[in-house]
C-alpha cells in the first residue's frame, strides 16, 4: 500500500460527522454509492463560479470554455480505461449506459425471433431487465449462466448458451451482492468466435481496480461516476468505435443533430449521436477530477489496499459462528462487497443495530433479487468498502454482528 488512508480520510469531511446520539459514522456502503473528496466537490465549484454555460452551444467565449472542460473530462475518462476520447459517451450513469446498448441494438433491428441474449444470475437489475425488455421487444429468447453454491459462474452450460444464435452476452465484471470478478475476458473471446457483442457492466469493478477496455475483451462497458467518488448524474459508456458507428441513437433531440429538415434528420457520428440535450457538463468535470484522485492512488493500489481490508472482514466475519458469507469466501477474483447471513437474525434487524452503533451497510436484496433466490435467502447484509476506509472500521462491522448476535439471542 502506498497511500496514507488517514490523511486520505481529511479529503472526505462527511467521514467525519457523527451521527444522532453521537455516534462517529462507519461508512461501509461505498457499493450503493461513495463519498466525494474535496477534489471532486471544489472542481465542480469552481465550473459554477467560473465557467458555467451549456457545453456545444453558443459561440460566446464561456460556451468554449464549458465546451473544453467537458471534453477534456472525456479525454480525462477514456485515459482512465484506455480508451479514445470518440469511444466514450457520457450517460447518467451505468442503468442508462445499458439501456442505450439495449436499445439502439433494438433500433438497429439486430435481433429477432430465434436470437439469442445471454446474461448472468448474478446482474444487478440494471444488467437484466433491459434484456428482458429486449428480448420482449424482439421476440429474441433470454437465457442465463447459472451460479454454482459458492457464488461463481457455473460455466457448465458455456457451450449451448454461446453459439452462433447468441446475438449479446451481457454480463458484470464484478458482482455488487457476492464480490466475484468474472472471467470476461474468456467468455468475451468464446462469444466472439460466434459474433456475438459483449456488454460488460463495469459498475462495481471500474472504481476498484485498473480496468483497460483493450484487455477486458469485450465491445461495451458501462459505469457510474458515483461510485467511483465522482458526481451523481454522470455515468459513461465506452463502446468500440466501429460499433458505435454503426448503431442508431437512443434519445434523439439537441446537440446529437446534424441537419433537421421538418420531415427528417441527420445525425452527428459518435460520440455526440449518444449524448441528446444539453451536456451534464459539471457532472463530468466532477467525474474527471476523481479519476485524477483516483489516478494519482493508483488503480493497483486501490485495488491491493481494498484487498486487505476484504481478507480482514471475510477472516473475522469467518470467526463469528453463525456467520456465513455468501460469495467467494478467499480473496482470489474477488472484490470488497461482503455480503453475509447471520443464522437466526433477519438481515434488516443486522442493519439496524449496525446503524444503532454508526456502521451504514446496505440490507436487502442490492437490486440483484435473483442471487438471494438463487441462495434461497430472503436477503443479505453488505459491507463494501472503498479507499477511505480503515481496519478498524472493518472491525466495528464485527464488533457490530456480535452485538447483533447478543441482541436477538443468536
Ligand atoms: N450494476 C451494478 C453491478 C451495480 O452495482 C449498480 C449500482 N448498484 C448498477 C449496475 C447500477 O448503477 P446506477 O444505479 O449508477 O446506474
Amino acid at each position: 500500500m502506498t497511500f496514507d488512508v488517514h490523511a486520505l480520510r481529511k479529503d472526505f469531511p462527511i467521514l467525519e460527522r457523527t451521527l444522532d446520539g453521537g455516534t462517529p459514522l462507519v461508512y461501509l456502503d461505498s457499493g450503493a454509492t461513495t463519498q466525494k473528496p474535496l477534489q471532486v466537490l471544489d472542481a465542480e465549484r469552481d465550473f459554477y463560479l467560473r465557467h458555467n454555460a451549456a457545453a456545444h452551444r453558443g459561440a460566446h467565449q464561456l460556451a468554449g470554455e464549458a465546451t473544453e472542460a467537458y471534453e477534456q473530462a472525456r479525454d480525462t475518462v477514456a485515459r482512465f480505461v484506455g480508451a479514445d476520447a470518440g469511444e466514450v459517451v457520457f450517460t447518467r450513469n451505468t442503468t442508462e449506459g445499458i439501456n442505450l446498448v439495449a436499445y439502439a441494438l433494438g433500433n438497429a433491428g439486430r435481433l429477432g425471433p430465434g436470437d439469442r441474449i445471454v446474461v448472468t444470475e448474478m446482474e444487478h437489475h440494471a444488467n437484466l431487465v433491459p434484456w428482458q425488455q429486449l428480448a420482449e421487444r424482439t421476440g429474441a429468447r433470454l437465457d442465463w449462466f447459472g451460479l454454482t453454491d459458492d457464488g461463481w459462474l457455473d460455466l457448465s452450460r458455456a457451450d449451448e448458451l454461446l453459439d452462433e444464435r447468441t446475438r449479446v452476452l451481457a454480463l458484470s465484471h464484478q458482482s455488487n451482492v457476492l464480490g466475484t470478478i468474472n472471467p470476461v475476458r474468456e467468455l468475451a473471446d468464446r462469444a466472439h468466435a460466434f459474433g456475438t457483442l459483449v456488454v460488460v457492466d463495469g459498475a462495481q469493478s471500474v472504481p476498484h481496480r485498473p480496468v483497460d477496455v483493450a484487455e477486458l475483451g469485450a465491445d461495451f462497458l458501462a459505469f457510474s461516476g458515483h461510485k467511483m467518488l465522482g458526481p451523481n448524474g454522470v455515468g459513461v459508456l465506452w463502446g468500440r468505435a466501429d460499433l458505435l458507428a454503426g448503431l442508431p441513437p437512443f434519445l434523439t433531440g439537441g446537440s446529437m443533430i446534424e441537419i433537421v429538415e421538418m420531415d427528417r434528420t441527420t445525425f452527428l457520428p459518435p460520440p455526440q449521436r449518444f449524448e441528446a440535450g444539453v451536456p451534464m457538463t459539471s457532472q463530468a468535470v466532477g467525474l474527471a477530477a476523481a479519476v485524477g484522485y483516483l489516478e494519482r492512488l493508483g488503480m493497483a493500489e486501490v485495488a491491493a489496499y481494498e484487498d486487505t481490508l476484504t481478507a480482514r472482514a471475510l477472516q473475522l466475519l469467518a470467526e463469528v459462528p453463525g456467520v456465513r458469507i455468501v460469495g467467494p469466501t478467499g480473496l482470489a477474483d474477488r472484490g470488497s462487497a461482503v455480503s453475509f447471513t447471520v443464522d437466526g437474525i433477519h438481515p434488516h434487524d443486522v442493519g439496524q443495530v449496525l446503524d444503532e452503533r454508526g456502521v451504514a451497510v446496505r440490507v436487502g436484496h442490492h437490486c440483484a433479487r435473483p442471487i438471494v433466490k438463487r441462495y434461497g435467502i430472503p436477503a443479505t447484509t453488505r459491507a463494501s468498502f472503498y479507499v477511505y476506509n480503515t481496519p478498524d472500521e472493518v472491525d466495528a462491522l464485527v464488533e457490530g454482528v456480535r452485538a447483533a448476535q447478543k441482541y436477538f439471542g443468536g
